[in-house]
């Protein structure tokens, strides 16, 4: 993308309205644009960032055997009647009537529509495992909307549905998710915590949330410094494997984590002091195990292997897809701007010419432009007119990780510029040898191509 023909609407002051540096620098670097209190339009450089979460999920969670689908998201309250959750949702809930008085809603959530979709369609034992999953905006009438994407009333996320016949199967199925999510955060770049959450009336242990460290997180956190130095990385796994998955989720939640809701002083003081910690946390995904709560709500039974019918047993897994822009934000920036890890960049790489309109420059960005772009990377090229202080400030602020500065004097020497926006450091190089570095640092990195 050149950046004269692109649509970056940056702006040079600090939005008052933003309290946390994510809402700061996403109004800043034109990423979003507020509608309506907690509704935003997502401007071109959000919506590539957004697309690139949404690959990632997508991709993991096919990886891990779940099948994509799409709800809408207005829905026919006659299901919600059914299942008890019309009255008891509340507020939250956008209600709307249609032109003939109809009790419409827009989707807080799928658990209603997505049992009605099984109930319609499977009876058997023989059609499970199954899961489902979908990723599509939600509306939450949030009292509060605030900090930006983090939160909003419109948000945009992955909603998975497992059925499965016995509860041993369906807590397979949770441990995948588990393992799912592990590689999707750290794909983005992000260390996001399973912590033991609050069953809230259905009860029961399990339902873990997955939170990113940040000192504007909404959630206060207890937990044991021992699960920081936790990766997954790029261990294989077999997700039909119940030993294997276990074998995650025992070692990543063995060690105390806990949000507020669940904190157990007596336990959290059986950690060694010196690695006890409290902090706070943003909730970037929450996995659930909930039973037959729905299914026997709905009438939702399958045949057993021994021909008797039973309500299937079912769990829930989001990811707050929207809202992770924001917690990757809080997670890697500086005074200058965003830094995006390699994972989830709008662009791979910042090209900025220093004198626009020198003959040599120009055709030096031009061929690095197409070279990046053979090799199945985006640049984007600051070819506008600007002084380079401008240039330099604007690049900072989107934060790609890598720039190829090029200028007549480096030129001169057969040299380009190639600065890493995280460590700040930069080296001279040949404009061959800075393509071949950019392309061998994002061969570690599955992104795909954005919009
Ligand atoms: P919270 O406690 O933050 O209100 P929740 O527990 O009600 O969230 P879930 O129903 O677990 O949310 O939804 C799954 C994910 O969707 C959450 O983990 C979070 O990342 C995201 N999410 C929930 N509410 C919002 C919101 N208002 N704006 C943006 N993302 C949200
Ligand atoms: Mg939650």
């Amino acid at each position: 993308m050149r950046l004269s023909r692109y649509f970056l609407p940056v702006l040079k002051e600090n939005p008052s309205e933003a309290q946390i540096v994510s809402h700061r620098y996403m109004l800043r670097a034109g990423m979003i644009k507020q509608s309506a209190a907690g509704i935003y339009s997502w401007l071109p450089l959000g919506f590539k960032v957004l697309k690139k979460i949404e690959t990632i999920v997508h991709e993991e969670q096919m990886r891990a055997g779940h099948i994509p689908m799409l709800m809408p998201t207005l829905q026919s309250a006659d299901l919600w009647k059914e299942s008890g959750r019309y009255d008891d949702y509340g507020q939250e809930m956008l209600r709307i009537s249609d032109r003939h008085g109809r009790d419409m809603l827009y989707g807080p959530t799928n658990e209603e529509l997505i049992t009605d979709i099984f109930r319609s369609h499977v009876g058997s034992y023989k059609d499970l495992p199954l899961t489902l999953y979908h990723i599509q905006w939600k509306f939450r009438d949030e009292i509060r909307p605030r900090f930006g994407v983090m939160r909003g009333r419109e948000f945009y996320m992955k909603d998975g549905y497992n059925f499965d016949l016995t509860k041993e199967d369906a807590l397979h199925a949770y441990n995948r998710h588990l393992v799912s999510y592990l590689r999707s955060y750290e794909r983005m770049g992000l260390q996001a915590i399973p912590m033991r959450a609050d069953g809230g009336p259905i009860g029961g242990d399990y339902t873990h949330e997955f939170l990113v460290l940040a000192d504007t997180g909404e959630s206060e956190v207890f937990y044991d410094s021992a699960v920081t130095d936790l990766t997954f990385g790029d261990r294989a796994i077999d997700y039909d494997s119940v030993e294997q998955c276990q074998g995650v989720l025992e070692e990543f939640t063995s060690k105390y984590a806990r949000t507020d809701e669940t904190h157990d002083e007596a336990l959290f003081n059986e950690v060694p002091e010196e690695r006890r910690r409290v902090a706070r946390g943003i909730e970037v995904g929450q996995i659930f195990y909930f039973g037959t709560k729905y299914s026997e709500a709905l009438g939702a039974n399958v045949q057993g292997p021994d021909g008797k019918q039973s309500p299937v047993h079912m769990g829930s897994h989001g990811i707050g897809v929207s809202r992770l822009l924001g917690a990757i934000i809080e997670a890697s920036h500086d005074e200058k701007g965003i830094i995006w890890p390699e994972g989830v960049t709008p662009f791979h790489c910042g090209i900025v010419n220093l004198k626009q309109g020198d003959a040599e420059a120009d055709a030096a960005c031009e061929s690095l432009y197409e070279a990046l772009t053979a090799a199945g990377l985006e640049p984007l090229y600051d070819d506008r007119k600007e002084r380079a202080g401008g240039k330099f400030a604007t690049m900072d602020l989107i934060g790609l990780p890598w720039r190829i500065t090029v200028g007549p004097r480096g030129l001169k020497n057969g040299v380009v510029e190639l600065t890493c926006r995280r460590s700040g450091e930069s080296e001279e190089l040949s404009p061959e040898a800075a393509v071949q570095k950019i392309v061998e640092i994002y061969a570690n990195h599955q992104t795909g191509r954005g919009f």
